[in-house]
């Protein structure tokens, strides 16, 4: 849950100071890995730099204003960020301006107090003696367990997570999703929810800004030319455009899974490689092509919808499974006879291909229908389609082994 919270000016620069110290903790333990690394070989982590924070902090007086947890936190991001390269999920972590830095987290219980019952209140930051206003509605409150700072288009956030007995309500239904670029989001009934204007229109919007903001007198931090004030306004007019684009889209995202599962105890998406999908294509006449498609994949948002439908529905205590798009292959798939008939992008239409059954329907709804087939473990044929592995929902287990269960059966019955 993000709450806006709203400093006055000195404890806005209080905050600004707390922001830039936080971001000097984390490039020096940037540094110190890099430097321990390269002059002997030693690879720092976690725990020895968590253990020379109370040292650091007789050295540099001033961190022992912040919390010790915060610094932790702190610490950790960068312990993070070098994990997911080691995985080889991220570059090689870089140093961060402090401009660019978003701010701090308060991991667990200590140092701060939200004062509040999920609506509008106070949040109290003990590190700092800082009490700030803050506005905004929890769907659902509980026990706040941790609370992350940060800066973002000018404007200062408080995201806290609340331990809470959810009370999200779901129906009996079953109901396969497909994403697409032309229409959002369609469901297995039919039905499609198309993508919202607002997005259209705010980039429309941050175009024309855009191009007053190119005659205005940028700043060149290699020459130490400062921008214009003109400069500035623009570029402020930018983020704000920004910012309400991506509330927004938020809203619009909540507004919508939350509407699927309200209906829906199952629901099957598919495993999506927002990554694999939005890489830049390099070469040739589908750069341009691509790149619409990548903006049109973001502008959705569509990395998080499975993570939303999946907590949502594990709230609601009904179950959201994504099914393994590469050997399912829902786009090309029959929903009815399950045999596979290739497509391109430009195939609207799902024309089937098997002369026996010649289905006709449309593709996006088609592939929504594959994909709640699969969710409901009732494949045609003995496709061995992998179990879904990344949910954090705690009683996957227990679908899984229904599923298993289901495959077994329906293959005892073949034989
Ligand atoms: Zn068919």
């Amino acid at each position: 849950m993000t709450y806006r919270i709203y400093p006055n000016k000195a404890q806005f620069d209080q905050l600004h100071w707390a922001r830039k110290m936080h971001c000097d903790l984390y490039n020096a333990a940037m540094a110190n890995r890099r430097t321990q690394y390269k002059r002997f070989g030693h690879s720092v982590n976690y725990l020895e730099q968590q253990n020379c924070l109370p040292e650091f902090k007789k050295v540099w007086i001033e961190y022992a204003e912040l919390g010790s947890h915060t610094l932790q936190a702190t610490l950790k991001r960068v312990d993070f960020a070098y994990k997911r390269f080691f995985q080889g999920l991220g570059k090689y972590p870089k140093f961060k301006a402090k401009r660019r830095y978003s701010g701090w987290t308060y991991p667990d219980q200590a140092g701060w107090k939200a004062l509040s019952n999920g609506k509008n209140g106070y949040l109290e930051l003990r590190d700092l003696g800082l009490k700030i206003q803050m506005r905004g509605q929890a769907r659902t409150w509980g026990t706040p367990t941790t609370c992350t700072i940060f800066f973002r288009n000018g404007k200062w956030y408080a995201s806290i997570t609340v331990q809470c007995n959810p009370i999200r309500q779901t129906g009996t239904g079953s109901i396969g999703i497909d994403l697409g670029c032309k229409d959002a989001v369609t469901l297995s009934t039919g039905e499609k929810i198309a993508k919202p204007d607002f997005i259209k229109e705010g980039h429309k919007k941050v175009k024309v800004v855009s191009k007053r903001l190119r005659r205005k007198r940028p700043p060149n931090r290699n020459k130490k030319v400062k921008g214009s004030r003109r400069w500035k306004k623009e570029q402020k007019r930018i983020s704000e455009l920004q910012g309400k684009i991506s509330r927004q889209r938020e809203d619009w995202l909540h507004k919508t899974t939350s509407e699927i599962v309200s209906g829906n105890s199952l629901i099957g998406g598919e495993q999506l490689n927002v990554k694999g999908m939005t890489r830049k294509a390099n070469k040739g006449k589908r750069k341009k092509q691509k790149a619409g498609l990548n903006r049109s994949i973001l502008d959705v948002g569509f990395g998080i919808v499975g993570d939303l439908l999946s907590y949502k529905s594990a709230e609601a205590g009904g179950f959201y499974v994504e099914s393994p798009t590469r050997t399912l292959k829902p786009t090309q798939r029959c929903a009815k006879c399950w045999e596979l008939t290739p497509k391109t992008l430009s195939d609207r239409v799902h024309i089937c291909s098997n002369p026996d059954c010649k289905h006709v329907e449309d593709r996006d709804v088609n592939a929504a229908q594959v994909n709640e087939i699969w969710a409901r473990g009732l494949e045609r044929t003995s496709l061995d389609a992998e179990l879904p592995s990344s949910t954090d929902c705690g009683s996957m287990k227990q679908l899984g082994a229904q599923k298993r269960q289901k495959q077994r059966l329906q293959r005892s019955k073949s034989l």
